[in-house]
């Protein structure tokens, strides 16, 4: 008001009504149109916000599930392959101790051909059911061949793995698998298994695994046999 005032005074006018009310009058004019204008922008920006925040959301939901689709075996909900070694992979860079264990159906080419792939298929899904009862809630299962089987027996001691492999193994014979009205099938897995050694990597593993696998089928499958994963003493 001061300014508007002297300015008005320096340049020769006459301090009338309407020099007092134009100062308060133009900055009203002028601010709530601004003022408002400002509000509005700023509104709109939030709800942008808002918006993006939650196609964040979704983008990073639907993303987790399409990993965790990738990841997984579509039939029996394992991990797949690739992502079962990514894993035992990490706990062998951890160090972390523990026992792998493979796990074959056995005679299963038999299923197929004497029941259908289907009905193979429903013998897979309980034979995985069974892996799935008889290791801890921690362990880390995966399908690793079209009747085979992995798993990562987490912080599992020697005696600890050959009894959970044996667990196994019963579960797996306990199981009714009825392909037909009044016929019950058999059903049997044969595994091999280490304990890991600190140093051991996933290929000497998988190995040693796989040699007793082996051995298991050679000594008439239905059986369950392991390595100890320690070198032996000199
Ligand atoms: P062994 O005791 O020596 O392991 O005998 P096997 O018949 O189980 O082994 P082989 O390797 O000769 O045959 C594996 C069979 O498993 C043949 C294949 O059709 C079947 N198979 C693999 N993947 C699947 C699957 O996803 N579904 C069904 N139904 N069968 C499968
Ligand atoms: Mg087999
Ligand atoms: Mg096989």
């Amino acid at each position: 008001m001061v300014i508007v005032l002297s300015v008005i005074t320096l340049l020769g006018g006459t301090i009338d009504r309407a020099a007092y009310i134009l100062p308060i009058l133009c900055p009203l004019l002028i601010g709530f149109p601004f003022a408002f204008h400002n509000f509005w922008q700023r509104e709109k920006l939030r709800l942008a916000h808002e918006e993006l925040t939650v196609a964040h959301a979704q983008l990073a939901a639907a993303h987790k599930r399409l990993s965790e689709k990738a990841s997984r075996d579509e039939m029996t909900g394992m991990l797949n392959r690739e992502t079962f070694f990514a894993a035992l992979d990490g706990s062998r860079r951890r160090s972390d101790r523990g026992a792998l264990l493979i796990i074959d159906a056995d005679h299963f080419k038999r299923i197929n051909d004497n029941f259908g792939h289907l009905t193979g298929d429903q013998a897979l899904l309980m034979i995985a059911g069974a892996i799935r009862g008889a290791v801890r809630s921690g362990d880390v299962l995966g399908r690793i061949g079209g009747e085979e089987f992995a798993a990562f027996l987490v912080g599992a001691s020697q005696d600890e793995a050959k009894l959970v492999a044996e667990r196994i193994r019963a579960e797996v014979e306990l199981l009714r698998f009825k392909p037909e009205e009044g016929r019950v099938v058999p059903l049997t897995v044969s595994i091999g298994g280490t304990n890991c050694a600190t140093d051991a990597n996933v290929s000497e593993l998988m190995r040693t695994a796989d040699k007793w696998l082996y051995e298991a089928k050679n000594r008439g499958r239905n059986l369950a046999l392991l390595d100890t994963g320690i070198p032996e003493a000199a």
